[in-house]
């Protein structure tokens, strides 16, 4: 059996009840079987393979706290500490009632590889809890973070481990988050990113995914011979990522006709209005049905359905396996140009290898959605110097990595005989850095 066939094996075995874990780790491994096979003796004596899938240390937590009608919650936090070869662990932290252990070293997996991708030294890490925000008061969202972080603050530090923002998570969390590490410790440091910019934020970090994440398409397209301009788009989802997508789509002269929410979508012909969206999304915190309510021309459904819509280029920005292969199937039937995901995981390996089959321009996650992390290692930066950037200099920082992410995931597809397989050229560009950094540091 191949090297790699037997640590796929070995991954399913030791993580059971882990799927997008294991979904994560085969479309990786997967990839690599070209550099893995030409030295397998080598991987396999050096057990890389076994190393850079087991986690340096998962960290498994209660955490108590006080609901508004004075009853004790518990929920389970999680911070999967996955790998440092290249820096000090980053990712997000979720707050979804489905994060467990698997969806969280599925996503902790997937940050080594596009925090490498990035080009900033940055290790991969990720984190979260069960807790659900919907539908709890400011005080009952302070009281988690509080006790949280209680947890969490041991085992973080801004030369260890810088947590962010992901679903569930944005700047009011952070706020509670980084106030409670602060009391606790003392320490005015830069121990989580996506923070307020009157405390240590980063201008652009709330648009960078979304911004990153066009940018990088755009830069797919002009390398094809076109451009996002003019092009008609589809986006699910309607957070952080998906709005920021919409805006900067529209900025660059495309016209977004779709965007998600956990229970049904819009279709708007004129183009989604995203003064509207934010106000619903962002202030409001409300449904899609408000978006609709306030513009009657636009269309609501119940349900899913963004990917039914006729677009050049779909970009989804909602969660994992959203995107399935009935939804690659109807894009091809209406001539989808381009996939760019804006979700980490948003798209089945079903999905993925009949887009790509099809001829559709497709880049995943780690690669098109590392805009987000990249800000996050500049607020690092700004932290560290006790400066802040002009926000023009961090949006051109951004653009020149997003630019060089696709250049670089294309001359990897290119050198190993792939060429146009951006998955393959992903995965192999973020391992080689890494992997080269765990030979050098010895049996860690
Ligand atoms: P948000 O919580 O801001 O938004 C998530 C959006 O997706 C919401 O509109 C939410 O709907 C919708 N959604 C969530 N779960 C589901 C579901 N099961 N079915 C349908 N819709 C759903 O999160 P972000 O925008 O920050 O994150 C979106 C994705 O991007 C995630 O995969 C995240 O890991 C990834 N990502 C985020 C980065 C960031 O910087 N924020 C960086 C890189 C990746 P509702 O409004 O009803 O809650």
């Amino acid at each position: 059996m191949s090297y790699v066939d037997e640590v796929l094996e070995r991954v399913i075995a030791q993580n059971p009840a882990q799927p997008e874990f294991h979904q994560a780790v085969k479309e990786v491994l997967e990839s690599l079987r070209v550099v893995i096979e030409a030295d397998e003796d080598k991987y396999r004596k050096e057990a890389l393979l076994e190393r850079i899938t087991t986690p340096e240390r998962a960290i498994l937590f209660r955490v108590p706290w006080v609901d508004d009608k004075g009853q004790v919650q518990v929920n389970n936090g999680f911070r999967v500490q996955f790998n440092s070869a290249i820096g000090p662990y980053k990712g997000g932290l979720r707050l979804h009632p489905s994060v467990n252990l698997g969806i969280i070293k599925f996503l902790g997996f997937e940050q080594i590889f596009k925090n490498s991708l990035t080009g900033l030294p940055i290790g991969g890490g990720k984190g979260g809890s069960d807790f659900d925000p919907k539908g709890k008061s400011d005080r009952e969202i302070m009281a988690f973070c509080q006790s949280f972080m209680t947890e969490l603050f041991k085992y973080i530090g801004a030369d260890t481990d810088v947590p962010a923002g992901d679903i569930g998570v944005g700047a009011r969390e952070i706020g509670f988050l980084y106030g409670q590490y602060k009391r606790i410790t003392g320490l005015y440091e830069g121990v989580l990113t996506g923070k307020g910019l009157s405390y240590g934020g980063s201008l652009v970090r709330t648009q960078a995914t979304g911004y990153g994440l066009v940018y990088l398409t755009d830069e797919l397209l002009k390398c094809h011979g076109t451009s996002m301009e003019g092009k008609t788009v589809s986006v699910s989802g309607a957070g952080n990522v998906a709005i920021y997508a919409i805006e900067k789509s529209q900025q660059l002269g495309a016209k977004v006709v779709t965007c998600s929410d956990s229970t049904g979508w819009i279709y708007d012909a004129d183009g989604i209005d995203v003064a509207l969206l934010k106000e619903v999304k962002e202030v409001r915190r409300a449904r899609l049905t408000e978006y609709k309510a306030a513009k009657p021309t636009a269309e609501y459904h119940e349900g899913k359905g963004v990917w039914s819509v006729k677009v050049d280029v779909a970009l989804p920005c909602a969660t994992q396996n959203e995107l399935n292969l009935d939804d690659a199937k109807a894009l091809v039937a209406n001539g989808v140009y381009a996939v760019c995901e804006g979700a980490n995981m948003p798209t089945t390996l079903e999905a993925t290898k009949y887009l790509q089959e099809n001829g559709v321009l497709f880049v995943p996650g780690k690669a098109s959605n590392a805009g987000g992390v990249a800000t996050s290692a500049l607020e690092m930066s700004q932290n560290s110097e006790r400066l802040s950037w002009s926000a023009e200099e961090v949006d051109s920082k951004l653009k020149n990595i997003m630019v060089n992410i696709y250049h670089n995931i294309d001359d990897a597809s290119k050198k190993y005989g792939m060429e146009g397989d951006y998955v393959a050229g992903a995965n192999i560009a973020g391992f080689l850095k890494v992997v080269n950094a765990m030979e050098a540091q010895g049996i860690v």
